[in-house]
């Protein structure tokens, strides 16, 4: 839980890092950020190498050093635990912390998040730093937070892993036959006899490159390994949490994620953190429901419990092609949408930019020039006085939706890994075909696990449900038995939790709920179109076409392929079941189609959008017993329209707000705190 108890207001700083800069330049630095209203600072991110120079000597002079300056200027400590970078000292005397990259090659030391997640060395050391600081800080009431290394990721072939690889696989299947069925090793004649012949799936073994993507021969095998590096690096978080819990039961534990992160399943790393927080770094040209869709989905992860902002950059990043600048209002911007879509903060990374390598150029409060005469430091300063009028009144608030998407991490690596049908298949851009134009109707959608509960939801949509999970499919016609709608695709109902077909008719397990069965699947190539009519519109049919039979459903009016041998086959069902509805749709389409599509099944639902404008209006609700928060976020760069639905207090005016027409000029925001007192 974020720890509402220790925050007067909401936290608004990010990541400082003064071990950069001569100590000299440190009270200056804090008395710019304590004018621009930071309160919360994230300290101790890289300091591994710093605070132990071996193995046996800690040295925590200078963090306490840094961690009294802040005190002094009254911040909060988002203390890091600095393990997301190794020192070197380490890799040179315990080469087994060092990665062995997917092409097989044993890294040497440098950059970060580089430890092997199965290293003996890591497993020791880093959970030991995480003890010895929660025993040097565990009296400090400024800590409000535990921040556990730093972005875990990446992947590891060595050969710790691919032991520890092996024991994982007895844990989840206890025998070599169960495996052997599980990975279908009939195939190709890949029987294994004794664990140990079990090796990991890299370039040196069952992966390769053709089509533009990476392939692995074996998805089975790639899929359970996957899962493994995420679970190892779990398993390397929760080391370090007891550590720190062992000293400080009460700590607050988190660790920064990164939103559409396809390493690790965060839907079961969500459930080792006291609460969410991630690094929100869109990239040039996203749209704002781009942008928006990872804080839902990060949200979701939590249970649908508020998150922390942990990052975002101030004004630039480094690492991007074109590193534009966010306009002025940008920031203020984005950062009302984060928390729109539920932070209870706001945070930047950096405080100060540093003068050397690849970070010298990404954006900080405080920049080169060292002063407070730059637009970015204004508008950060500008935004921390504003963030002080609106104080806690954000706080602790949910999300109500009666609109759920399915992401599920097992589905997107099974069905991107797979070989065909098509390679302009990403999981991300199905999610988004139906998210965007949700967005855009102004509607709150909750992004939610396969495992999570549906019965709370009149809409339940899950694109591309290539992977049904066990007990998925019957909790899904439960859910439509009862009166819900269920929307899916081309490419879903295919295989089993182990990445196996299942037999007897696609789409396999939902075949009953949605009652058609999908004979063959058409990968068109780029810019190749088929067609079909939808409430008398014609739309394209794209990327992937299913032939689909009805076999209780009913064909859409119109709805059916214009062209080729399967013209006349159906692409949108609808098969009622119970008292709900199922819908497929059997082939992808243009924007238009999503829209008007969605526009139906929402009214079939029983549910309505939040309010009606212009499409460059985002708009959420936050609430609680008390009040509903109305964020209203104008994304153009000029004046647009939006329907006021409650009339209100405007939270950062104070200003009283009516329900009507309005417009929000372009980059602005309005805030409308409806009383929900009787
Ligand atoms: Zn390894």
């Amino acid at each position: 839980m974020i720890p509402y108890e220790k925050l007067q207001s909401m936290p608004y700083g990010g990541d400082y890092n003064p071990e950069q800069w001569p100590e000299e330049t440190w009270e200056k630095d804090m008395e710019l950020l304590e004018a621009a209203g930071i309160n919360t600072l994230t300290l101790n991110v890289f300091s591994w190498a710093a605070i132990q120079p071996s193995e046996d000597v800690y040295d925590f002079s200078r963090l306490d050093r840094i961690v009294a300056l802040a005190e002094r200027h009254h911040m909060h400590i988002v203390m890091a635990t600095s393990t997301g970078a190794m020192p070197a000292w380490m890799a040179h005397r315990h080469p087994d912390i060092l990665r062995v990259d997917r092409e097989g090659r044993k890294r040497r030391f440098g950059g970060r998040h580089n430890c092997c997640p199965n290293s003996p060395t890591y497993l020791t050391y880093a959970p030991r730093l995480a003890e010895k600081l929660a025993l040097q800080y565990r009296d400090h009431e400024s800590i409000v937070a535990w921040h556990i290394s730093n972005e875990f990721g990446g992947e590891c072939y060595c050969e710790n892993c691919e032991k520890a690889f092996r024991t994982w696989l007895k844990g989840k299947y206890q025998t070599i036959a169960n495996v052997n069925a599980a990975w279908d090793t009939a195939f190709w004649g890949h029987t294994f006899y004794d664990w140990d012949e079990i090796v990991a799936p890299s370039m040196l073994s069952e992966c390769g490159s053709w089509g533009g993507r990476d392939h692995t021969m074996f998805q089975t095998i790639t899929l359970d390994y996957k899962r493994f590096l995420s679970d190892s690096m779990l398993h390397a978080y929760d080391l370090e949490r007891d550590a720190i819990k062992k000293i400080i039961p009460g700590a607050q534990c988190t660790t920064n994620m990164m939103g559409v992160f396809p390493g690790l399943d965060y839907q079961k790393w969500a459930q080792h953190e006291d609460f969410v927080s991630w690094d929100n770094y869109p990239s040039p040209g996203q749209t704002y429901a781009e942008i928006a869709m990872p804080h839902d989905l990060m949200r979701g992860v939590g249970g649908q419990k508020p998150f922390l902002l942990m990052e975002q950059t101030p004004s630039v990043t480094n690492w991007q092609p074109y590193n534009a600048l966010k306009r002025p209002g940008i920031m203020r911007l984005w950062s009302y949408q984060a928390i729109a879509h539920g932070s209870d903060s706001v945070m930047f990374f950096q405080m100060k930019r540093s003068i050397g390598n690849c970070e010298k150029y990404h954006g900080a409060v405080i920049d080169h020039v060292g002063t407070g005469e730059t637009r970015v430091y204004r508008e950060v300063a500008s935004f921390g006085e504003e963030l002080k009028k609106l104080g806690p009144a954000v706080f602790a608030k949910e999300t109500k939706s009666s609109v759920a998407l399915i992401f599920d991490w097992d589905t997107w690596w099974s069905s991107e890994a797979s070989a065909g049908p098509t390679q302009d298949y990403w999981y991300r851009t199905e999610i988004l075909r139906f998210y965007e134009p949700l967005r855009q109707m102004k509607v709150n959608v909750d992004i939610i696990g396969q495992q999570d509960d549906f019965s709370g939801y009149r809409l339940v949509i899950a694109p591309v449900m290539y992977m049904v999970k066990p007990g998925v499919a019957a909790r899904l016609e439960q859910f439509v038995q009862a009166g819900g709608t269920f929307v899916t695709t081309y490419f879903s109902g295919f295989v089993n939790e182990h990445d196996l077909v299942t037999v007897g008719g696609y789409p396999g397990e939902l075949r009953q709920l949605l009652g058609i069965w999908v004979e063959e699947e058409d990968a068109l190539p780029e810019g190749a179109e088929n067609h079909f009519t939808y409430h008398g519109v014609r739309h394209p049919a794209q990327m992937l076409c299913d032939l689909v039979h009805l076999e209780g459903a009913a064909q859409l009016d119109g709805a059916g392929y214009e062209e080729d041998f399967y013209r006349g086959m159906p692409v949108v069902t609808r098969n009622a079941f119970g008292g709900g509805q199922a819908y497929y749709v059997a082939a992808a389409s243009d924007e238009s189609f999503y829209r008007d599509f969605l526009t139906d099944l929402l009214a079939e639902a029983g549910t309505a959008p939040l309010t009606e404008g212009d499409a460059d209006v985002e708009v959420t609700t936050r609430e609680d017993a008390r009040a509903r928060l109305w964020f209203y976020l104008n994304h153009a760069d000029g004046e647009k329209r939006v329907s006021i639905a409650a009339a209100g207090r405007d939270l950062i005016t104070g200003e009283a707000i009516s329900v009507g027409e309005r417009t929000i000029a372009g980059r602005d925001v309005l805030i409308v705190e409806e009383s929900l007192d009787r």
